[in-house]
């Protein structure tokens, strides 16, 4: 059971069993994308009130009650309701994500480069250890390398 936001559907993600619910579907405007969702095999069903109030319950613990839409919160969930039959939500919203593994509910993601492998390369001094620019650290003299920061 895979249960997609309305990102997944834009991003014309297939899967076997799909699933959403109704508020994802009034997020979908454009004639080609409800043409997609015509073609493919999608259930629409409400989550139970049960699992709406777990749902919210563990987002206000979390904090990312802040950062969930009511849609956000009744899609996951629906996952809930399903975990037990191996539901997998598909989505790239991180809040939705942190919650979704909070509640044992496993993730994927729809695009392959998602956030947290997003990083670049700065130089560090080996002496001072100051993120510095150039060859030689400015500040002590000492050789620099190049290192990950993520951002
Ligand atoms: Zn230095």
């Amino acid at each position: 059971m895979y249960v997609v936001d309305s990102c997944a559907i834009f991003m014309r993600k297939k899967y076997r069993n799909m699933v959403t619910i109704p508020e994802v579907l009034d997020e979908i405007k454009d004639e080609e994308s409800k043409l997609f969702l015509s073609l493919i095999d999608i259930k629409i069903e409400e989550p139970d009130d049960e699992s709406v109030k777990a749902v919210r319950e563990a987002a206000i613990k979390s904090g990312d009650i802040y950062k969930l839409s009511d849609t956000d919160i009744r899609l996951i969930a629906k996952a809930l309701d399903l975990r037990e039959k191996g539901a997998i939500i598909v989505t790239d919203d991180y809040a939705i994500q942190n919650i979704a593994a909070l509640m044992g509910i496993e993730v994927d993601s729809i695009m392959q480069t998602g956030i947290s492998r997003t990083y670049r390369w700065i130089r560090v001094c080996k002496g001072c250890k100051r993120p510095v620019e150039g060859e030689t650290c400015p500040i002590c003299g000492s050789e620099t390398y190049l290192r990950k920061k993520k951002i």
